[in-house]
């Protein structure tokens, strides 16, 4: 077993505090209309620790009628009292919930680290940007508004007319929402949605619907009307198809893999409902000759391992000039191997399991091509000993544009290194720019003009300089190309809610 793997032994449930344990003893059911039911037929689904493999809790599927009740349940309280709130009361039932989310804040990062076993830092990031998000939408919320023609306008020659906007919630959204970061993307879809007046139905991924629970009790402890908020735990292909071709529903916001946004588009043709998606990606990192390997090398660790590559963000097609190639790589192979590994309840670990065995041997698969087609494997590439869905590290060198490593989204901690020797910012950028994706990227360089020159020619929704993959509450995020429609976060993540209405009164 490799030298930095730490508290992997571990049992979840001895390291967690009774709030926690007691939360999880408790059912665990749909939300619809205000109350908690089971599934009409009784399913339910265990949810495992990924680290551990140990059962954590049983909670209810719902299927395709399940989804209708639900759907039913927020289209009627769309027009309901919420309806009738003011901008300023809606604000104060999204600062309530920010309050409650605090008071159970380490339950919520302790769950999060259970369900979906990020490590102990990215679970306490997480929820400290929760309650962020809906004190941002508290705000956002009081200063939604319009805008008026002035002087009026002519509508004839003789007549004259003032005109105004006012915006209007879209009406009931479905949010449909991956395992990867499971509470955050719930909440940057519910926050400006709630904050806009819409209802909602959340979908969780059946594999990590706990933290998205608790909110949802939450949002019934703050006051949230019944029908405002529900959650229905169940599969993609079943309840998240439901609900995207659903025709009570006028927008789906979908986070997930681009062929799933593929099917979710084709599901939502039939009523034309809004769609927001943020997809896949296969984000670029260009070291430049110049760049300071003192940053670069945490740095693309990060980019690439970070929530151990389950990272739509993520750093995976990195790009070195030739003049400093050996050098980071032998720094980054010794910065790598001694990552720690284990328990994201150990507050020493950087690094924990993928999400589910499945999932690990997918990505172990893709590990054997890479070697398959020529990729040099310079460090990882092993399934360490023991329980859990550990996969070390993995870092290829030799990588060209063909190999299918770096070609696809892995979506798991596998780094794939090429290496270039010129210094044409034209050249480099197309490197940079051969994916169908455009999530993400980062420059690395000294020299100033070099970094916003690249990053002008980079098409991606987020570029960074010597860092990779920063995300802030105000700060829009989302994809070019086949990474998505539309940004998130910010003013941007609340008119993904909101219709303009044009009002024109002759005079
Ligand atoms: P999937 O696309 O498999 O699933 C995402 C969500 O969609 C899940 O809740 C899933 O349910 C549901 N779903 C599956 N099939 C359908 C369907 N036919 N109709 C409606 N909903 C469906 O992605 P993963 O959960 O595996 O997440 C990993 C992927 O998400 C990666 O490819 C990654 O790039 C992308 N991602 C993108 C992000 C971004 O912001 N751009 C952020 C995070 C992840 P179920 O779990 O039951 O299958």
């Amino acid at each position: 077993m490799p030298s930095n793997i730490i508290e992997a032994s571990w049992s979840s449930l001895e390291h967690v505090s009774q709030a926690t344990r007691d939360y999880l003893n408790k059912p665990h059911q749909l939300l619809i209309n205000g109350a908690w039911v089971a599934g009409l037929q009784g399913d339910t689904l265990d949810t495992c620790d990924p680290a551990t493999g140990e059962k954590l809790a049983s909670v209810a599927i719902g299927h395709e009628n399940e989804v209708d009740l639900a759907v039913n349940a927020a289209a009627t309280a769309f027009v309901g009292p919420w309806s009738a709130l003011t901008h300023f009361e809606r604000a104060t039932l999204l600062s309530r919930l920010a309050r409650l989310i605090e008071d159970h804040a380490d339950t919520f990062t302790e769950l999060e680290i259970l369900d979906n076993g990020m490590p102990r830092f990215i679970a306490e990031l997480t929820i400290k940007n929760i309650v962020e998000m809906f004190n941002y939408y508290a705000g956002a919320a009081q200063r939604i508004e319009g805008t008026t023609t002035n002087p009026p306008h002519h509508i004839t020659a003789e007549a004259e007319a003032l005109t105004y906007t006012i915006k209007e919630p879209v009406g009931v959204a479905g949010l449909i929402v991956p395992w990867n970061v499971p509470i955050s993307t719930a909440v940057l879809k519910l926050a400006p949605a709630l904050a806009a007046g819409c209802t909602v139905v959340i979908k969780p991924s059946e594999e990590t619907p706990l933290s998205i629970l608790l909110l949802g009790e939450l949002t019934i402890q703050a006051g949230f009307p019944p029908g405002v908020v529900n959650i229905i735990n169940g599969y993609g292909y079943d309840a998240g198809h439901r609900l995207a071709e659903h025709p009570l529903v006028d927008k789906i916001s979908f986070t997930g893999s681009t062929a799933t946004g593929r099917k979710v588009i084709a599901a939502a043709m039939g009523n034309l409902k809004k769609v927001s998606l943020e997809l896949g990606g296969k984000s670029p990192v260009v070291i430049m000759p110049d760049a300071d390997l003192s940053l670069v090398v945490p740095g693309i660790a990060m980019a690439t391992f970070f929530l151990q590559g389950q990272n739509c963000m993520a750093g995976t097609r990195i790009f070195i000039h030739d003049s400093l190639h050996d050098e980071c790589i032998q720094q980054l192979v010794a910065f790598t191997e001694n990552l720690p590994l284990g328990h994201g309840l150990s507050p020493a670990t950087f690094f924990g399991p993928l999400i589910s065995k499945a999932h690990r041997d997918k990505v172990y698969s893709y590990i054997q091509k890479g070697i398959e087609e020529g990729a040099t494997l310079v460090t990882g590439g092993q399934i360490p000993e023991g329980r859990g869905n550990f996969l070390a590290p993995t870092i290829f060198t030799d990588c060209s544009p063909e190999m299918t490593i770096v070609k696809e989204e892995i979506f798991g901690p596998v780094m794939t290194v090429q290496r270039f020797s010129t210094t044409d910012l034209d050249a480099v950028a197309a490197m940079a720019n051969n994916t169908e994706y455009g999530l993400s990227g980062s420059v690395w360089t000294q020299n100033l003009a070099t970094a916003h020159r690249l990053v002008a020619r980079i098409r991606a929704g987020q570029v960074s300089i010597n860092c990779h993959g920063a995300i802030a509450t105000n700060i829009p995020f989302g994809g070019y190309g086949q990474s998505g429609w539309g940004r998130e976060f910010g003013q941007e993540g609340l008119d993904a809610y909101l219709e303009t209405k044009a009002v024109t009164a002759r005079l």
